[in-house]
């Protein structure tokens, strides 16, 4: 049985513009082929265990020739896998798309298409620039600008210019003084109004605006590179009014998320929708202690408790697969008061239905253990290396507890030589650290002995704070122990 191949248009850039189906396709791929085109943000969603073929070109220097690329697609697909062949903007839109089929199609190998969303409306939109205007223009013409080597562009530039709609040239960047010439020879008025947009919908995008007798000049002298989409008419003059993808507050910052992999996603996802360079860096990993005696027997003894506190969404994960495990719910927790450390951790027993009876007024350890209102025991579910300041205040107040470690940290992510490089260099200004372990993960990521003096470590709260500063490491610290606040932050340290 032959497996299938779903041509999948991964969008221009921008995560948040792949569609619901292609992400689904690329959940359910046994193998991913993908161009150099596809941004790495959309290449970490690929399943572990995926096979990843990389055939990307270069303008000159195909890395695996188109005949390479179809036959890899039948054979892994004659494999019986389901083979995901991910293509920059939408596959159709001078992607070849139509090229990988026909092989397929031949050997009556299945096959589906997810349209993406292709850069030759994104990279404008995000530049600031509608690609039509009722005002203005009543068409839009996509051209390709490749220029066959050694041949001369095969555009009728009289027809275009007839037209009177926008026109956006697709891989047109060596050929853009021949495009702007064939243009004005062809009678369009120079001073037609036109933009280039370099990396369109990543944080690295830069828009050149001119006009048309002028572009090749400006362009030039700002060294415009591919990927660029060239846009010619009057559209371009409203770039100044509706840019507003540079004009996101940390538009232009780095910024190195060290979480967990798993819990990164909404920290990264609101950085980027601000308009940063997210780079994730998951530096630490937590694991559930398992088998996990401590926690059989508070849980059989539960009776002897009148609160119970968890200080992570962690904690209350490992808490829920234990529950799970033993085939209980969230009624076994009925008889007992909750206490969460902080928004974050209450919102995950939310999820489960539960209200936390206590969530102390600054979101740490410490005040967690001076607030809490107990008059009996409390159970403490959490990481084996648990803040001391909670039951060191728990003992103050002649408070019982018992400390039960339901899960770890661990640090086996590998030395990164590469991350080190660009916290020295200052290429990355920012680096979040949500909890002192991710200082440390960090830490032990880029060597201890690193320069961190061009890097600001933006803290959730006081204990990550003073781990980051045992490390030398300059610190600010949000105004609250919440990632809203760390969000914040992160927006106001922009120079
Ligand atoms: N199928 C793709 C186009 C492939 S041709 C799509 O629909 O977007 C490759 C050309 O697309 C590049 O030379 C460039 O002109 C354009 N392009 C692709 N990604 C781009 C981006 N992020 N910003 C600007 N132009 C881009």
């Amino acid at each position: 049985m032959p497996g299938k191949v779903i041509l999948v248009g991964a969008g221009p850039g921008d995560p948040g513009l792949l569609t619901r189906r292609g992400l689904d396709a690329i959940r359910s791929a046994d193998v991913v082929v993908y161009d150099r085109l596809v941004s790495p943000a959309i290449l970490a969603l690929m399943p572990e265990d995926a096979e990843q073929i990389n055939v990307g070109k270069e303008a000159a220097r195909h890395l695996v020739p188109q005949e390479g690329i179809n036959q890899i697609l039948l054979d892994k697909a004659l494999e019986g896998k389901t083979v995901v062949r991910l293509k920059g903007g939408d596959p159709f839109l001078f992607g070849r798309g139509g090229e990988e089929l026909e092989l397929l199609a031949r050997h009556h190998i299945p096959f589906e298409e997810v349209p993406g969303i292709t850069s030759a409306i994104a990279a404008p939109a995000y530049g600031g620039i509608p690609v039509t205007h009722r005002d203005c223009c009543s068409s839009l013409h996509i051209v390709t600008g490749h220029q066959r080597s050694g041949k001369e562009l095969d555009i009728d530039f009289e027809a275009l210019v007839r037209t009177g709609g926008t026109l956006v040239f697709l891989m047109g960047v060596s050929a853009l003084p021949a495009i702007c010439r064939g243009l004005l020879d062809a009678g369009m008025a120079p001073d037609t109004p036109a933009a280039t947009v370099e990396s369109g919908t990543t944080p690295a995008q830069r828009r050149t605006s001119a006009t048309l007798a002028d572009l090749p000049r400006r362009a030039a002298e700002v060294g415009v590179k591919s990927p660029a989409v060239i846009v010619v008419g009057q559209v371009c003059a409203l770039a100044e009014q509706f840019d507003w993808f540079d004009r996101l507050p940390l538009k232009g910052k780095t910024v190195v998320v060290t979480r967990p992999k798993e819990r990164a996603g909404t920290l990264s996802g609101r950085l980027r929708a601000m308009g940063a360079d997210v780079w994730e860096y998951p530096c630490i990993a937590t694991v559930p202690i398992d088998p996990c005696p401590g926690l059989e027997e508070a849980m059989e003894g539960l009776g002897d408790y009148q609160w119970l506190a968890l200080t992570s969404p962690v904690g209350v994960d490992a808490l829920w697969r234990w529950l799970e495990e033993h085939n209980l719910d969230a009624r076994t927790l009925g008889g007992l008061k909750l206490a969460a450390i902080g928004p974050g951790t209450a919102k995950a027993l939310s999820a489960h239905g539960l209200r936390a009876d206590y969530v102390p007024a600054v979101y740490d350890a410490a005040h967690l253990g001076e607030g809490i209102p107990a008059a009996g025991r409390v159970l403490i579910l959490r990481a084996q290396e648990g803040s001391p300041a909670l039951t060191q205040a728990l003992e103050r107040r002649n408070i019982g507890f018992d400390d039960v470690a339901t899960y770890r940290t661990v640090y086996d992510n590998p030395r990164s030589e590469e991350l080190r490089a660009v916290v020295e260099s200052g290429t990355v200004g920012i680096v979040t650290f949500t909890s002192a372990s991710t200082v440390r993960g960090f830490v032990s990521t880029v060597g201890a002995d690193a320069d961190f003096s061009r890097m600001v470590g933006a803290c959730i709260g006081e204990q990550t704070e003073a781990e980051a500063k045992r490390y030398g490491i300059p610190v600010q610290v949000a105004r609250q122990a919440t990632m809203d606040a760390l969000v914040e932050l992160i927006a106001d340290l922009r120079d």
